[in-house]
Parts: structure tokens; C-alpha cells; sequence
């Protein structure tokens, strides 16, 4: 009862939210052909909607466009240093520039970067989540935990700022960016008494989380009925000890900050490409290292603030074939991303999550690359490829907010470089805590 009634609340709170929840709701039961028919319509209207409103496609997209059916493989791709280079030539002639603000992305394979959003798109985007949400058997009203690494994320203004311990929304917040033994503990008896349906988070957090579970022997609530993981590479074990302690199954979720819910995992495990919000292809590329690798591209459907055709977005994976017992008419696909993940461990055992060293990082996207390492307790060495030298003002901030947030001993250092190795498996490491 008292889930319908907050249902009913939010709603009247949110109506352009659960409009557009419908309207997937809508698409989602549609056949596969009819589907990807509307795929085909949408994609003609977003690129001839670029070429229109935006400086930027106007010049690059134009020539391609004369002949029809136009051929997405034959356009240009939008790589992220194009994105940065031409920010202000990528925003639609009518957006309303009192009303957009500027995203920023830590960027997983260590790319800083900016991108225009509105309050629509981020109506649409959490639309996207709690479609996702639904496929657990969660309802609109139920409660939802996130653990969240990002800090800016769960202050007022971030993904998550408006539903900050929220009673209508049934959604609470955990900001998870840095924590002890304890804390994890904390948290798992906080899951007790609060007893949400859904989790959600960053995997590194939430299988820490469930390690504390496990070794204390802790009970979980049997309201949970899904866990949903994000922004980071979910590997076998983590998924393994998530079900292991919150008893429920695990949802990967692949999306971006830049562009939200490309795909989801079902009840199946099988991992579908929302093809109503992007268009998503995969192109065999040579990496840095030399070896082939499948590089998805992802064309938004709906973004009509910032068009993003055929964009980069450093992750790569496969699109598979066939269809998925659970029914949903969405196509599948495979992700095979590595994004390596490290902990920065301090001498008085706090240990800081990765995304505030991404965090630090905001905003400076004169950097092309980044990693952080951590040499020993009291050193860690930032390494970067940027045109030119960080200046003495922006050194001695990073310094500062390093000392203040983390470790007062914990020295800093800038090394300078052409080029960032990547690991083995051909991916960029942004944080590599001490072995
Ligand atoms: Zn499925």
C-alpha cells in the first residue's frame, strides 16, 4: 500500500519521467521487426536533426548525406577528442543555453570529458534506469539502495542530488567513494534495516560490500530482488559474491554519463541493446598494441541537445545474433571491456575508490591521458599526455585536495608522457593501486 502511494506521489512529482517510461514501456513490447523498423526512422531523423541544428554536423556530415539510404558505416566517427575540440559546435542552434549545463566524465579508459545535458535528458535518462529496473521484477515506488563511488553524483545537482534520502522516491544514496573494514559493515546492517528491493553501484564497491557479508555472516533482507551493477567491469567472481550474499541475481547495465542505457542483462543473463535510446555497432580495429579488437560505436537516438554519431566510446564487445528465452525483442550483445579498477589503499587503512582520482580530473580536458599510480603508501605518481605541463596553480590544488581528502603524507608527482602503455588485454589502466 504504502509503495502504491509512493508511486502515486512520485509520479505527480516527475511527470515527464513516467511519460516517457510509458513510451519505453511502449517500444518494449513491440515486435523485433517493428523494432528496428523505428530504429531506422529514428536514426534518419537524428542524423538529418545534426546536419540541421548543429554546426558541427552541418560540415562533417553534409557531404555524406546526399545519397540515400544513407550508410551509417560510411559516416566519420565522433572520437572524444573531437568532442572536446568542438564542444560548443555539437550544441543544437535551439537548445535553451539558460537551461544546459555541462556533464563531466572521469572517461573508464582515462579520457576527461565534458558534454551538455538538460533537466529532459535526465528525465529520459533515469526513464532508461527504471525500465532496466523492471526487468528484476522491481515497481515504480519500490526501494531502491545505491552505492555510489562518485561523489559529485550525491550532491544536490548530480544523478542521484534530488533523491538524497528521498522518502517519495524510495531511493537512498550511500556515497561510497572511500570506506574502512567498518564501514563496509555499517553498510550491510544499514541494508538490514532498510530493506530495499534493488541495489545498485559501482561493482568494485558492492562486491566489497558483499565480501563483509559473507565473512561476518550477516542476513540479508528478503525484499531484494536484484542487484544492479554499473559504470564498471563486473567480473565473474564479483557477480558470484554479490548473489552469494544479497541472495538475489546480479544486472550488468552498460551505459555512460555522455550517453545513459545502451544495454541491459535480463533474468536470462543475456545482455540487450536498447535499440529504441542508440544505434550500437561494433568495428574490428587494430588497438595500440596490435592486436584486433571489436570497438563499439554508439549513435544516440534521443540526445537532441548534443547529437553523438557514431561515438567512440572506448569500450568494445560484440553484437550477437538470435533471440533471448526471456522474450524482450531487444537484439543482444557481449561486452568484452576490462575497465581495471584500483583501490588506493592509505597507512591508516582508509581505501579510496578510483573515481576520485577521475574526479580530481574534471574539467581539465587539456589532458589527452591519464593514470594514476600508487608506488607505496606515501607516493603516488600521476601520469599524463597532454599538449602542455599542468600549471603551478593546478599542482599545487591537486596536492591540496589529495592531502586534505586522503592522506597528508601521501606525496604527489607529475610525470609527463607521449604515450600511456596499455595493459596486456590492450586496455587502459586510470588507477593502479600498490600490488
Ligand atoms: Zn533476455
Amino acid at each position: 500500500m504504502i509503495e502504491r502511494l509512493r508511486h502515486w506521489l512520485h509520479r505527480h512529482r516527475h511527470p515527464i519521467r513516467y511519460a516517457q517510461l510509458d513510451t519505453l514501456l511502449h517500444t518494449q513490447s513491440l515486435s523485433r521487426e517493428a523494432l528496428l523498423e523505428k530504429q531506422r526512422h529514428d536514426l534518419a531523423d537524428i542524423l538529418d536533426f545534426a546536419v540541421t541544428q548543429t554546426p558541427y554536423y552541418a560540415e562533417t556530415l553534409a557531404p555524406f548525406l546526399n545519397h540515400v539510404p544513407v550508410e551509417l558505416s560510411t559516416l566519420p566517427i565522433l572520437h572524444k577528442a573531437l568532442i572536446t575540440q568542438h564542444m560548443d559546435d555539437l550544441l543544437a542552434r535551439d537548445a535553451d543555453r539558460t537551461q544546459v549545463k555541462v556533464g563531466h566524465t572521469g572517461g573508464s579508459t582515462g579520457n576527461p570529458l565534458a558534454f551538455w545535458y538538460d533537466d529532459a535528458k535526465h528525465e529520459l535518462m533515469r526513464a532508461g534506469m527504471m525500465r532496466s529496473y523492471m526487468l528484476s521484477g522491481w515497481r515504480p515506488g519500490q526501494k531502491i539502495l545505491n552505492f555510489w563511488g562518485a561523489r559529485q553524483d550525491v550532491v544536490p545537482g548530480g544523478v542521484f542530488g534530488a533523491q538524497f534520502g528521498d522518502a517519495i522516491a524510495a531511493e537512498h544514496t550511500i556515497a561510497a567513494h572511500e570506506y574502512t573494514e567498518e564501514q563496509l559493515i555499517e553498510w550491510a546492517h544499514f541494508i538490514q534495516r532498510y530493506r530495499p528491493v534493488l541495489l545498485q553501484g559501482y561493482a568494485s564497491i558492492l562486491s566489497e560490500v558483499a565480501r563483509a557479508v559473507i565473512e561476518n555472516g550477516l542476513s540479508m533482507p528478503k525484499s531484494l530482488l536484484g542487484v544492479y551493477s554499473t559504470a564498471e567491469v563486473l567480473t565473474d567472481s564479483q557477480r558470484q559474491h554479490m548473489e552469494q550474499a544479497f541472495g538475489c541475481k546480479v544486472f550488468n547495465q552498460y551505459g555512460s554519463r555522455e550517453i545513459p542505457n545502451i544495454a541491459c542483462e535480463c533474468r536470462h543473463g543475456n545482455m540487450h541493446v536498447f535499440t529504441d535510446m542508440v544505434m550500437l555497432e561494433s568495428v574490428p580495429q587494430k588497438n595500440k598494441t596490435g592486436s584486433n579488437e571489436n570497438r563499439l560505436l554508439v549513435t544516440s537516438l534521443t540526445n537532441r541537445l548534443m547529437p553523438m554519431i557514431r561515438y567512440d566510446i572506448g569500450d568494445s564487445g560484440r553484437l550477437l545474433g538470435g533471440a533471448c528465452e526471456c522474450g524482450l525483442p531487444f537484439p543482444l550483445m557481449e561486452m568484452a571491456l576490462c575497465r581495471q579498477n584500483d583501490h588506493i589503499r592509505t597507512r591508516s587503512g582508509k581505501i579510496v575508490h578510483p573515481s576520485y582520482f577521475n574526479r580530481l580530473l574534471y574539467g581539465k580536458t587539456q589532458i589527452r591521458q591519464y593514470q594514476w599510480v600508487q608506488h607505496s603508501q606515501s607516493r603516488i605518481v600521476l601520469n599524463l599526455v597532454a599538449p602542455q605541463p599542468l600549471n603551478a596553480d593546478t599542482l599545487a590544488s591537486l596536492a591540496l585536495s589529495i592531502h586534505q581528502d586522503i592522506d597528508p603524507q601521501l606525496s604527489l608527482e607529475v610525470h609527463y608522457f607521449d604515450h600511456i602503455p596499455s595493459t596486456v588485454s590492450g586496455k587502459h589502466r586510470f588507477v593502479i593501486g600498490l600490488a
